[in-house]
């Protein structure tokens, strides 16, 4: 079956057209600047890639670019529209809701909306492209894939703040998590690599990308993960703080003459790796920033591991022991450094890391030593993939 996979962003659109037998990647591309001119990159397997302008005024115009590339006699993958038989979309924010996939009906649609004042930036883009598809694609089964579902098998004690109850009964304010696409797909490949069953071990899953989360999967399941009630909780990220104190809030309105919209815009955008080193929020840079001797970024990448391993030693204890850690995103897929960096502070867990077996990017690899106590890997995640897969599931 060949599957669509859509991620619709307020301005831009990724896809991938995907076999679901063989699991390849017919094609995949990205739509940018929708609203505003419009740009497209196709980029089909075995033939070149295009890139062009194209008018998009709105999001139906850009899925009808996509759908024209695709099926284009030159830089198209298939003859005819009607070869794609289901399409799979990335919602980030399912509430509490939904806590697995589900094939989209109007109902499904009407509950998604629900969900919107919990994501406003994400949700809503993502209802445009799933009405987009279904005007120039009806008929065709459509499946919601949800960033949150796989974290609501999470405790009360791990998704409730220490707020007044009503909050959470009246306002939904409770911690909620992201990147659940990810996690659940990579704990569960990372099993599967050592030959083990899922549901018997306790792993780590650390997403380190330009978001970070950290994830703990106890049989399978979240038990807890960093990002809370919106993506900024938790680790340093790209430009996102992470944790601080909320009372830095108020003081730093009142220094830089901000309401409390501009003070979390500087949390969201300004902060993190980039607002510590004022170098970048790439560990590519910060890394030849350090190695030249910018204090700021060697500080920058200090203060990340610290908190990755602080993270990582609150979930040891949550599960009451770990079994595999598991690193995956562009962070954790590609620098070796900044694993090493982390695993430096896991001794105490019996943790030691194989310094050759480490020096790998973007494959699945062990990277502990033999006699590590912990298994240490890294896992390249593939949400597309996971997005797909879960919409076959649903509509076979
Ligand atoms: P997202 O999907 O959240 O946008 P990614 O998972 O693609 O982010 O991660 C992007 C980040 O990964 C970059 O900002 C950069 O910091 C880091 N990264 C990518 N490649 C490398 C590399 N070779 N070495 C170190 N860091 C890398």
């Amino acid at each position: 079956m060949k599957v669509l996979v859509m991620n619709c962003g307020s301005s831009s659109l990724k896809y991938q057209l995907i076999d679901s037998e063989s699991e390849a990647v017919l094609a995949k591309g990205l739509c940018e600047r929708i609203g505003i001119d419009g740009r497209l990159t196709h980029k089909p397997a075995g033939k070149e890639t295009v890139a062009i302008e194209v008018d998009m005024p709105n999001h139906k115009e850009a899925v009808s670019s996509v759908l024209s590339h695709l099926t284009d006699p030159v830089c198209g993958v298939i003859g005819a529209l009607s070869e794609i038989e289901a399409v799979g979309h990335r919602v980030v924010h399912g509430g509490e809701k939904f806590a697995r996939s589900v094939v989209l009906t109007e109902e499904v649609t009407t509950e998604i909306e629900k969900c919107n004042e919990l994501a406003p930036l994400h949700n809503p883009a993502n209802l445009i492209g799933i009405n987009a598809c279904a005007e120039l694609m009806p008929g065709v089964p459509m499946v919601a894939v949800f960033d949150t579902a796989f974290h609501q098998t999470m405790p009360k004690k791990a998704y409730l703040y220490g707020l007044p109850y009503e909050y959470y009964e009246n306002y939904k304010v409770r911690r909620y998590g992201f990147h659940g696409t990810s996690h659940s797909y990579v704990s569960k490949r990372a099993a599967q690599i050592l030959g083990k069953d899922a549901a018997s071990l306790k792993t780590i899953v650390c997403h380190l990308g330009n978001g970070s989360s950290i994830c703990a999967v106890d049989g399978g399941e979240s038990v807890d993960t960093s990002m809370g009630f919106t993506p900024l909780e938790g680790l340093v990220m790209g430009t996102r703080s992470g944790d601080v104190d909320p009372a830095v809030l108020e003081y730093i309105a009142g220094k830089e003459n901000l309401d409390v919209s501009g003070v979390l815009n500087v949390l969201n955008k300004k902060s993190g790796v980039q607002g510590i080193s004022g170098v970048s929020s790439d560990f590519r840079d910060l890394d030849a920033a350090s190695k030249d001797g910018n204090e700021r970024a060697a500080a920058a990448l200090d203060i990340f591991a610290y908190r990755v391993a602080k993270y990582v030693g609150s979930y040891a204890a949550a599960m009451n022991g770990v079994d595999v850690i598991a690193f995956t995103a562009g962070i954790g897929e590609n620098d070796a450094n900044m694993r090493e960096k982390i695993c430096g502070y896991l001794g105490y867990l019996g943790i030691t890391v194989d310094s050759e077996a480490n020096a790998v990017r973007g494959q699945e690899k062990v990277i502990s030593t033999a006699d590590s106590k912990v298994t240490v890997m890294v896992v390249p995640t593939n949400e597309e993939l996971a997005i797909a897969r879960e919409t076959v599931a649903l509509v076979k």
